[in-house]
């Protein structure tokens, strides 16, 4: 399993790409190019990787995770949309929550999967499980890769940080505890691919991150 990460939007939000050399299939987790020259640069990596995007993980459905949605489903007409239900919402309304932000955007498609705690999504040549980690969303998950040690955490967790918890459906205390009870127990030398910012992991987190080990 290979991962490319991509910084896009105003958000500096990361898109990841998940490939293999074996196969001409890609995951895309949490596509935000915004602006044209953040979509050429995607569709740069895809041309020289010989890849086709056959899958969206959404980690969540908040806009800066999803202005890249509706270019994908333009380029690429078959590629599927996976979310946790709750994230419906987000999707819905997509429109007015950008004019909430006072940016501009492009209806993201109608998610096509929805998925759960525990369920396995065949990802390159391995397979991801659906954590599910409400709080800083409700329908918030992470992608765990228990053969690779990698985890796909979205705004659930950060370095040193934790995702707000001040937007629709979220719960602060839900976060925390989603993230004691589900991150947490993974092993130390997880590696957390967080949606904002740099890679961490969980080892990392647990000794050292304040909002965690402070909130009573
Ligand atoms: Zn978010
Ligand atoms: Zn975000």
């Amino acid at each position: 399993m290979k991962i490319k990460q991509f910084t896009f939007n105003p958000f500096s939000e990361n898109t990841y790409i998940i490939y293999n050399d074996n196969s001409a299939d890609c995951v895309v987790i949490d596509p935000g190019c915004y602006s044209p020259s953040e979509e050429q640069r995607l569709m740069e990596f895809f041309r020289n990787h010989n890849l086709t995007p056959t899958k969206v993980l959404y980690t969540h459905c908040h806009l800066d995770h999803a202005f890249g949605a509706k270019f994908l489903a333009e380029n690429f007409p078959s590629i599927e949309f996976y979310a946790h239900v709750n994230e419906h919402y987000f999707i819905e309304n997509a429109i007015a929550e950008s004019r909430l932000f006072g940016i501009e955007m492009q209806q993201p498609p109608a998610l096509t999967h929805y998925v759960s705690d525990g369920e396995k999504i065949p990802v390159a040549d391995t397979e991801f499980i659906v954590i599910h980690t409400p709080g800083h969303s409700s329908g918030g998950i992470c992608y765990y890769c228990e053969k690779e040690h990698v985890l796909f955490c979205g705004d659930t967790l950060f370095a040193g940080s934790v995702g707000r918890s001040d937007l629709h459906g979220g719960n602060e205390e839900m976060l925390i505890h989603s993230i004691r009870q589900k991150l947490f127990i993974l092993p130390d030398e997880t590696q957390a691919y967080t949606g904002h910012g740099y890679p961490t992991t969980i080892g990392e987190e647990k000794r050292g991150n304040p909002y965690v080990s402070l909130y009573a």
